[in-house]
């Protein structure tokens, strides 16, 4: 496990803030795949006026990156120059606003926003409890499971823009596609807004259990992964492309193709981001030569190479 920091560093003082701001910390234990270089700075902001302050007032040529559970990022091994921002405790809270939403922290954890709105009578809201991520990653992934996405619950939600300004979106000016959204770069969503639909306590914890025993059954949930790997194509399931082109179970450096579902890749222990990378492009390689498909990447791969220039 590489924790370098990043090697493509953007020197420049840093305006002063209430969280904390920590200067080359390590992200591999922050993400699933447990590898990967340092952020530069990683800033966990203590409210929301603290993020808008710190990047109102941070060189606009710094580059500012979100990070919720790194359940669906590759961290490259030389780490990830300029400031990553992280959202603690104080943006994880959700609460019912009326009998069919809830209002929600950007740090919030699907499992979280899912127990929350069973408690609450809401229905609709279930399948977040499989996806292992934060609102704020939802929002920006569009994240789906079970035939809904974030994009069909979404009324609004408050993002910081990179340059300070603090903005309501709709669902309409996110533009979702599938495990897309043009929320513009550098943005922190910080709080959301999810509709769902009166529902009995009962009936949705039965469907959270449902989607739990699923998921556990198809899933290397336990593993160090990053979800699935590969957007569907359209007309296709990407694993099964994958399986077709042999690569169930092929293995890179410590990276390898799970074997309980091909779209999924593990750190089987000591992989670096580059195994896991190299491993995915490989696979991309050889399901185009079988079935003629470009895989497209889900998952975001972020930072720079282990060893670019200084
Ligand atoms: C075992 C497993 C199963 C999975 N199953 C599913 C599934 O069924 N469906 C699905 O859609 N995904 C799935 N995923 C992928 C992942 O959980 C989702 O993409 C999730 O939305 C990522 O959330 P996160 O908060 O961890 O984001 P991260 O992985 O930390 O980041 C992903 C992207 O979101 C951005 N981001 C994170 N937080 C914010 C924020 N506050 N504001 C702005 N941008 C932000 C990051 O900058 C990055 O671009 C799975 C992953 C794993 C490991």
């Amino acid at each position: 496990m590489s924790a370098s920091a990043p090697s493509v560093a953007v020197s420049t003082d840093l305006p002063p803030v209430r969280g904390k701001l920590t200067p080359r910390a390590p992200l591999a234990p922050l993400v699933w795949f447990k590898s990967g270089g340092a952020a530069q700075w990683l800033f966990e902001p203590k409210d929301a006026d603290d993020l808008a302050d710190f990047l109102r007032a941070l060189d606009s040529a710094v580059p500012v990156m979100a990070l919720g559970l790194g359940s669906n990022l590759i961290v490259r091994d030389g780490g990830v120059p300029g400031v990553v921002v992280r959202l603690g405790k104080a943006f994880a809270k959700v609460e019912a606003i009326d009998a069919a939403a809830l209002r929600c922290g950007g740090g919030a954890s699907g499992i979280l926003v899912s127990s929350t709105a069973r408690d609450a009578g809401v229905a609709g809201l279930e399948f977040l409890r499989s996806i292992p991520g934060t609102v704020g990653g939802f929002v920006r992934m569009n994240g789906g499971a079970y035939g809904r996405e974030t994009g069909d619950i979404l009324v609004e939600c408050d993002v910081v823009l990179r340059s300070g300004e603090v903005v309501t979106l709709d669902a309409a000016a996110l533009g979702y596609s599938y495990r897309h959204s043009r929320l513009p770069e550098g943005a922190v969503v910080v709080s959301a807004t999810f509709r769902g639909q009166p529902g009995e306590s009962t009936a949705i914890q039965a469907e959270m259990d449902r989607i739990a025993a699923a998921r556990e059954e198809s899933q290397p949930l336990r593993s160090k992964t990053g979800g699935s790997t590969f957007k569907n194509p359209n007309g296709h399931k990407a694993w099964a492309l994958v399986d077709e082109a042999g690569c169930r179970g092929l293995a890179l450096g410590g990276a390898q193709v799970s074997e309980k579902h091909t779209n999924f890749l593990l750190n089987l222990g000591e992989a670096t981001s580059a195994d896991i990378e190299a491993l995915g492009e490989e696979v991309r390689r050889r399901v185009k030569d079988k079935s003629g498909v470009e895989l497209e990447w889900e998952i975001q791969r972020v930072g720079v190479q282990s060893g670019a220039m200084q």
